[in-house]
């Protein structure tokens, strides 16, 4: 049996740039070098605060964190100039603070007699 396995279709499915801590688009991602990726405001709560351990692996990852710091090379820019150009309106949406997957709940007020 000859399966063609070259033959990979490119899917672009946001779920590929999510993060691990708010489970949503990446924005500004920072890539650890364990290689889990989440975003900056994320990275700053749940790493920074957490003398940067990976919440994920518990890697520790201080000096690489604060090199990067140091540098200011904590967002990976080349994945999120990939990510803006991919999703460029989830993007937007989330800079502006609103829950992407967030539905319009329409509130039907109770029947209140008694
Ligand atoms: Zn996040
Ligand atoms: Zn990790």
């Amino acid at each position: 049996m000859a399966v063609n396995k070259a033959f990979k279709a490119s899917i672009c499915s946001a779920s590929e740039y999510k993060c691990v801590i708010c489970l949503q688009l990446l924005i500004e991602p920072v890539v650890l070098p364990c290689k889990h990726e989440m975003c900056k405001p994320c990275f700053r709560k749940n790493v920074e605060e957490a003398n940067f351990v990976c919440p994920m692996c518990r890697k520790r990852i201080a000096s690489w964190a604060r090199k990067c710091i140091r540098e200011g090379t904590l967002v990976d820019q080349n994945r999120w100039n990939l990510i803006q150009k991919l999703f460029p309106k989830k993007c937007l949406k989330r800079l502006q603070g609103d829950d992407d997957d967030s539905e319009d709940e329409v509130m039907y007020p109770l029947g209140s007699d008694g």
